[in-house]
């Protein structure tokens, strides 16, 4: 194999559809950031959008802005644009709430459309709010619902007729390993139960088909790869097959099918605005559509070719740079398993990555010992992975890493 040299990162770039991107975010000088798979980084419209919002939409168009700036539509135009980015047609997704509450929401309604069943099966790996949100379902419901958790391997064998609902993380937030999404619809549907997909590393980050995998729900994120800003608000997604017969127990007002008419009692409105449940954060949503207009604007083939390539670089001076300084990739060789980060586990993971963040090379850390980077293809250039390995490189040649500043942890890893 060729030696990889900047140069060659460089002329990579030369070549790129997507580079005018990068321009649009704000990005800080001396960084380079590979952490957009946790925060995504703030476009250089978003303030402006804000501003307007703020002023405008709220200061002078006060409460006539619900109807007269189409806020209370957002949820669901915002909504239908996420749906573009996840092949999820019209009428299926809505913005809100956060990724937790909505696996409560998404969870309980699948539970009660297989009322004989009591198994939910997941990864023992999921990200553990998932896990959480379906053991806080079980204890308040009360009714002897378990969760069997198993490793991605055994999710097959594991799929009984006791089994109502599947859900999985179709990107793991720590390998980056990505789920054959049609296929495991297709074996959770041949063993009765109801497919939800997390879709927090896969929104805006590989392409998804939840109306072609004949997915039943979904729920996903909206400051990750969508860069809608720091605890912007969450995404769900019903199927058109079960929205009639869906209901999720949190039956707010909005969720109501006639929210004017202060009826006392709880009717479901059609579709899926059934899914809601209170008053949507408007400000938050105008940040959010900025990250999610401009992912629309970008050619998704583009996308995905430079995110796996950029995977390849990755991979490929890693293992020219830092060869025998116990490096353990976990993210798939295979490019169709993979979505769009790279991970490896190394015993001082915490500290190699704090030693590197001080650098200005910003990745993160996930507990035991996983070193994560997110390549996201809108504003990262081969060049800036050809430099955060170089650097790495660096850090582990120098052995700063084992300075003991590196070993204090912050309250967020
Ligand atoms: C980031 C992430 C979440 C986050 O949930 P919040 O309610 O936004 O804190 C949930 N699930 C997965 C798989 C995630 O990666």
């Amino acid at each position: 194999m060729t030696r990889l040299t900047r140069e060659a990162c460089a002329a990579l770039d030369a070549d790129d559809p997507l580079a005018p991107f990068r321009d649009e975010f704000h990005l800080p000088e001396g960084v380079i950031y590979l952490d957009g798979n946790s925060l995504g980084p703030l476009p250089k419209a978003t303030p402006e959008r804000l501003r307007q919002a703020v002023e405008q939409e709220w200061g002078t168009g006060l409460i006539r802005s619900w109807n007269d700036a189409g806020w209370i539509d957002l949820p669901f135009s915002l909504g239908d644009r996420i749906g573009r980015l996840i092949g999820a047609g019209p009428g299926t997704v809505a913005v809100a709430d956060s990724t937790s509450v909505n696996v409560f929401k998404q969870l309980a309604a699948a539970l009660a459309l297989r009322p004989g069943r009591r198994v939910i099966v997941s990864e023992a790996t999921n990200f553990p709010t998932d896990l959480y949100m379906a053991q806080g379902l079980a204890a308040l419901l009360d009714r002897g619902h378990e969760l069997r958790l198993v490793s991605a391997e055994e999710v097959p064998a594991a799929l009984g007729p006791d089994v109502a609902a599947l859900m999985l993380t179709h990107v793991d937030y720590r390998t980056g390993a990505m789920h054959d999404m049609a296929a495991v619809t297709r074996a959770a549907h041949a063993a009765g139960a109801l497919m939800l997909w997390d879709l927090a590393h896969s929104a805006g980050a590989v392409p998804v088909d939840l109306d072609g995998a004949g997915a039943d729900l979904a729920i996903g994120c909206g400051y990750k790869f969508l860069n809608g800003g720091p605890g912007a608000p969450a995404f769900l997604y019903v199927s058109k097959a079960i929205q009639e017969t869906y209901r999720q127990p949190l039956t707010g007002w909005l969720g109501h099918a006639d929210p004017f008419a202060f009826e006392p009692g709880y009717r479901p409105a059609a579709g899926i605005a059934r899914a809601t449940t209170g008053t949507p954060s408007i400000l938050a949503m105008r940040a959010l559509e900025v990250g999610v207009d401009q992912m629309l604007r970008a050619p998704k083939a583009a996308l995905r070719a430079k995110s796996l390539a950029l995977a390849e670089t990755f991979m490929a001076a890693m293992a020219q740079e830092t060869a025998g300084q116990g490096f353990r990739l976990l993210t798939p060789a295979d490019a169709a398993r993979r979505g769009s980060q790279v991970s490896y586990a190394h015993e001082g993971g915490y500290a190699i990555m704090q030693a590197l963040i001080a650098r200005g090379v910003i990745g993160d850390f996930r507990a035991p010992d996983i070193l994560r980077f997110g390549l996201c293809p809108l504003y990262v250039r081969h060049e800036d992975v050809w430099d955060a390995v170089r650097t790495l490189a660096e850090v582990m040649r120098s052995g700063e890493w084992r300075e003991a500043r590196f070993a204090r942890r912050g309250k967020v890893t």
